[in-house]
């Protein structure tokens, strides 16, 4: 079995000025890592390029949250991702719940992103997850075998290698609650066997898969101890100097 190196990345949305996020990243710096995991911060685009110089040099890595398909042109407040990694980014959020209900990036858009993102050897984080009702509905891996089926289409395995894929039911994103440590391995589960059937039982194996929603200090840990949960993406706590530093070193 691959031993897999544990992810805690936190997603900073909409939120921080320059000096907040100089701040946050500075305590972050300093908060430890006691399970050698690779910790990375989304900070919005207005911060990327200041967060990426602090974290130079320490073991915080930096991704955006999102990247336009195109590398330049006429696309009034986008970002390309040939800009995103020219101010620092090494990984790439796409398909965040946020982008897929409110900015409505389908599956053919992101499939677009993920190419720009591969163009540019940005490591792709890419989001996945049920809606309550898709839930209700016992749809839930069908809606997820789809989002990964469609947003991936035409790339290999080589392709798509070391990419990360982060399960995050959208009844858990921002609202307190959170699936159950069975609920998450269950559907991590699913998705590993997904990426066997797809692309290989080797590639499977050495994919990163984190859980977000409603990740917190209070119960990162019993997220962290399923088997196929191989670390979290946080939104709320990861704001949080000192929750997301017990986020980072989670039991
Ligand atoms: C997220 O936005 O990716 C997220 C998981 O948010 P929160 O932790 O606040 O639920």
């Amino acid at each position: 079995m691959t031993k897999r190196t544990p992810i805690i990345a936190g997603n900073w949305k909409m939120h921080n000025t320059l000096a907040e996020s100089a701040a946050l990243i500075e305590a972050l710096k300093t908060a430890g890592n006691k399970n050698n995991a690779e910790v990375i911060v989304a900070p919005s685009f207005t911060s990327l390029a200041k967060v990426a110089e602090l974290a130079k040099g320490s073991h915080i890595q930096v991704a955006c949250q999102d990247v336009h398909w195109e590398d330049k042109g006429a696309f009034t407040s986008a970002v390309s991702p040939v800009q995103a990694k020219d101010a620092g980014a090494t990984h790439a959020i796409l398909g965040h719940s946020e982008r897929r209900s409110v900015f409505g990036d389908t599956d053919e858009i992101l499939n677009k992103k993920v190419a720009a993102a591969l163009r540019h050897g940005l490591t792709i984080i890419f989001c996945v997850g049920e809606t309550l009702q898709e839930r209700e509905a016992n749809e839930t891996i069908a809606v997820i075998n789809g989002q990964l089926e469609n947003g991936l289409k035409g790339y290999s395995a080589e392709d798509l290698k070391g990419m990360v894929i982060a399960y995050e039911p959208v009844w858990a994103i921002g609202t307190g609650k959170t699936a159950t440590p069975e609920q998450a391995q269950e559907v991590h589960a699913a998705i590993r066997q997904f990426l066997a059937d797809k692309y290989g039982k080797e590639y499977a194996d050495a994919t990163r898969i984190l859980y977000g929603g409603s990740v917190k200090d209070s119960n990162v840990d019993e997220i962290m101890a399923q088997p196929d949960v191989d670390g979290a993406l946080v939104g709320g706590q990861a704001l949080l100097a000192d929750k997301f530093a017990r986020i980072i070193n989670f039991n």
